[in-house]
């Protein structure tokens, strides 16, 4: 679907949180010609403004019931804390037949979350974009940003297969692939694809933070033997991320003690000279980086930008042991 000419599948597209995720969504709505008309909404004037300035939006608006009046297709792109503020708020302005969807990376505590607030008559189809960058603002979006990546949908069971379909095309026109899960089961896999990676990212550079003057100014100098990609991820947004592990607590919590139990082995093998059991580890690890490469989801997460991380057919990674 790229022909702005013909009907739009939905009349009136709201945004509530027009950040990174918010507003790559608004760039692809236009893009495809998605939507016939997007309203956004944003706490901050300076946001709103910006919004309207890149030509997001139609309209921007303060209050977010204010913004889904009259909208077929509501689209959650807070930190996912503000959901049941943000749910309550609107339950009593939408339009019956809407649909209400988001892109909040935990599943099961926003269909806690929001489910109970929205009137019978609104179908609400839970989404994840698999897709994302260390940056924020509606500034940082762009419109390739759900290109050849996955989007994981979790409909409550009972949902409307109608709505559902309807998300689920309207992801496929923005160039992503769709999978549906339950939401249990969507949130034990991203806890170890997405928010232990990240974790261990914010440790990492924690503890370097931590470290002598003198340490601390040559890591970040050699960064490049490893420490960077850290850095990229630790950049990631702070109230995000604080909302992730909140509402993930239990997943997070059961993978980081699977976690903890293998590092406790490594360092093992480490202390105890185990050289082949640590090139055993190495050598399983290096095939599913290629795995990942054939997938097509290494490279960053800017499709704009060409996968640069290929390994070559022998030899160490370009990043490896500096
Ligand atoms: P972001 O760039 O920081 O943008 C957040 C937006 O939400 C801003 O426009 C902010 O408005 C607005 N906002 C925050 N609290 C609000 C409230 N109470 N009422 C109205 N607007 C509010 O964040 P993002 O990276 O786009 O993330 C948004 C969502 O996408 C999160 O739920 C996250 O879990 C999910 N997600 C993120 C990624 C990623 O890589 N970043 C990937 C997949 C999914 P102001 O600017 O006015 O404060």
């Amino acid at each position: 679907m790229s022909t702005a000419s013909k009907t739009p599948p939905f009349r009136r597209v709201a945004i509530i949180g027009m950040g990174l995720i918010g507003s790559s969504l608004a760039r692809a709505a236009r893009r495809h010609g998605l939507a016939g008309s997007i309203v956004g909404c944003a706490r901050s004037p300076e946001t709103r403004q910006a919004a309207l300035d890149l030509g997001l939006a139609e309209r921007m608006e303060e209050s977010a019931a204010a913004s889904v009046a009259g909208a077929d297709l509501v689209l959650l792109c807070t930190p996912i804390g503000a959901y049941e503020s943000l749910a309550q708020a609107i339950g009593p302005a939408l339009e019956p037949g809407a649909i209400v969807s988001d892109v909040g990376s935990v599943k099961q505590s926003v269909v806690r979350d929001v489910g109970p607030h929205l009137p019978e008559g609104v179908h609400f189809v839970p989404g994840h974009p698999i897709a994302g960058t260390e940056r924020s603002g509606p500034e940082a979006g762009f419109a390739e940003l759900f290109e050849d990546r996955w989007c994981i949908l979790t409909p409550p069971p009972g949902t409307d297969a109608k709505a559902v379909d309807r998300v689920a095309a309207f992801w496929r026109a923005c160039g992503s692939q769709v999978e549906i899960m339950e939401a249990r089961h969507h949130d034990k896999v991203l806890a170890i694809t997405s928010h232990l990676p990240h974790l261990i990212a914010y440790t990492i550079v924690g503890t370097a933070t931590d470290l002598e003057e003198g340490e601390r100014a040559e890591v970040i100098k050699f960064s490049a033997s490893g420490f960077r990609d850290f850095t990229r991820i630790a950049a990631s947004d702070p109230v995000m991320w604080r909302d992730v592990f909140l509402n993930n607590r239990d997943a997070v919590l059961e993978i980081l003690q699977r976690f903890t139990e293998d590092i406790t082995a490594l360092q093992r093998a480490i202390r105890w000279g185990e050289g082949a059991a640590l090139e055993q580890h190495f050598t399983r690890t290096r095939a599913i980086r290629r795995r990942v490469i054939d997938a097509h989801q290494a490279g960053t997460f800017d499709t704009r930008e060409p996968e640069k991380a290929v390994l070559p057919p022998e030899g160490p990674d370009r990043d490896g042991p500096a």
